[in-house]
């Protein structure tokens, strides 16, 4: 048995003890609890959101290059910390240390972009159609922010809400995953360690109804979510008055690999980005549609790959490529995508089990479903876990047919070495990003977001703190 971590929500500069009863988190490889965090009730979240109120009432005019100099020393603070963030990534929620620690050393770079892009906020002066006046167009912060996260990047997630507002000029109240709350109290910790002001960043764990009372508050001005689809609908439903909201939701990611693809690349690509993470990646490849001259090579090339990952415990356990999913909730839906797609047709070239040697964890071997069709629900909802229904095409068409008809718009991915391939690929697939010979879909300084059902609003870039700031016109008349 662990020792069992005690976690505070952080509330105007101090740590708390929630008013409510204690959480219990597991660690997915071994089931045991391993900290104890306050579900978090209306009042906690109500003293949270006040002090963040408070706080934005001097945060908002402080002068950016000091919130620049705040954010670039959270910064060097989180890589000084990385191996106990990382650590506390891992055993919440699973994915393999060297994989937690990438996690933080971006989240590190993230608060370097976003100290750069605080002293960058320009507005702009425009002609008037009439002489001795002057129209000024200047960028202000919105206010708090409400900002709610998943669990399959615990930091990351936070971070691309937490930089861009503070940089921005907003104050926040951060809900973090019921799964994983513990790194978003390191995070915090690093925050506490730079004394940013009390109240300008705030944290309360919780589960759903922690959520809820923070998007039910009225005194929230944003809210910036990122989670499943099922969620982001209920948050439209819960949120008081009228107020801008982000909604980074579920993928169900193609890839189309097409007759000019190169075959070693496709298999390494499509092996990354199925399996990284177990699958846990909204951007995670759901969905393979590759041309019939190399289906065969292609599909038992990448179950030979998947076969080879070494599946373990990526706390404890050297050398794991694989660790397991973070709840049960996601092996059972692998179970069931699994048997949905065997029980109409689908080859298991590899996996399709929970690991015989692993009676205990939340483990599940890499997965590849061959000859699937588009009715089997790994073709057409997000498994979020380590497995890939393949299926040939004929006529690239018909492919992009496919990759476009499921509700999803995050991110999709092409192999192919024909340039008008490329250009048409990257047109016509209705996603918010195409990667197209790489599997690396987001990169910190461009837009990152998604369409359709996988919601609206971006992250990442210039355009992730533009969410953050809202317009005024001032018109000045001036006579002369
Ligand atoms: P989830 O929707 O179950 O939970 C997300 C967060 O919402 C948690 O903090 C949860 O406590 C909170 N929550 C739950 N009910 C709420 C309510 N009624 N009101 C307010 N908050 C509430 O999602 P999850 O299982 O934690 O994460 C997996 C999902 O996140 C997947 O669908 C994945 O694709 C998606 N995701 C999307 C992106 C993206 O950038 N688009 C990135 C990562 C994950």
């Amino acid at each position: 048995m662990e020792h069992v971590a005690r976690g505070r929500n952080y509330i105007d500069g101090r740590w708390e003890e929630g008013d409510g009863t204690a959480l219990e988190v597991r660690d997915p490889a071994t089931g045991d609890v391993v900290a104890l965090v306050p579900d978090s009730t209306e009042q906690d979240v109500d003293r949270a959101v006040s002090a963040a109120r408070r706080a934005w009432n001097s945060w908002r005019w402080v002068n950016p290059t000091v919130r620049a100099g705040y954010l670039h020393a959270a910064g060097d603070a989180l890589a000084a910390a990385k191996v106990q963030v990382a650590a506390a990534i891992t055993r919440e929620m699973g994915k393999p240390i060297p994989e937690a620690t990438g996690e933080v050393e971006k989240l590190a770079k993230t608060f370097h972009f976003y100290a750069e892009e605080a002293t960058r906020i320009t507005g702009a002066t425009l002609p008037n159609e009439e002489d001795g006046f002057t129209s000024l167009v200047e960028k202000e912060p919105i206010g708090v922010v409400a900002a709610i996260t998943p669990w399959n990047y615990p930091v990351e997630l936070i971070g691309w809400k937490l930089c861009a507002a503070l940089a921005a000029g907003c104050t926040i109240v951060v809900k973090p995953s019921e799964y994983t709350p513990s790194a978003a109290i390191e995070v915090f910790r690093c925050l506490e360690a730079v004394e940013l002001p009390a109240g300008v960043a705030n944290l309360v764990t919780g589960a759903g109804a922690t959520g809820r009372a923070l998007v039910a508050h009225p005194a929230i001005s944003k809210v910036a979510f990122t989670g499943s689809a099922a969620t982001g609908e209920a948050i439209f439903k819960t949120v008081s008055g009228v107020k801008p909201l982000s909604m980074e939701l579920g993928g169900n990611c193609p890839l189309i690999v097409t007759a000019r693809a190169d075959i070693d690349q496709a298999v390494a690509g499509a092996l990354r980005r199925s399996f990284r993470n177990a699958g846990q990646i909204c951007i995670a490849i759901n969905r393979a549609y590759v041309h019939a001259d190399l289906y065969e090579e292609f599909v038992q090339r990448l179950a030979k790959a998947a076969e080879g990952l070494v599946v373990g415990d990526g706390l404890r356990e050297d050398d794991v490529d694989v660790g397991p999913v973070t709840n049960v909730e996601i092996l059972e839906r692998c179970e069931r995508h699994v048997a949905d797609a065997r029980s109409k047709g689908a080859r298991v070239l590899v996996g399709g089990a929970r690991p015989g040697d692993r009676p205990v964890g939340n483990y599940y071997l890499p997965t590849v479903l061959a000859d699937c069709t588009q009715d089997m629900q790994v073709m057409h909802e997000e498994t979020f876990g380590p497995v890939i229904g393949v299926s040939p095409y004929d006529d690239l068409e018909s492919a992009i047919e496919l990759a476009n008809s499921t509700p999803a718009g995050l991110a999709a991915y092409v192999y192919s070495e024909d340039l008008s391939e490329v250009f048409a690929l990257g047109r016509r697939l209705d996603f918010g990003s195409v990667a197209v010979n790489n599997v690396d879909a987001g990169t910190i300084n461009a837009p990152y977001g998604g369409r359709k059902g996988s919601g609206f609003g971006y992250e990442h870039g210039r355009e992730g703190m533009e969410g953050y700031l809202q317009m005024k016109h001032v018109r000045v008349r001036h006579r002369s």
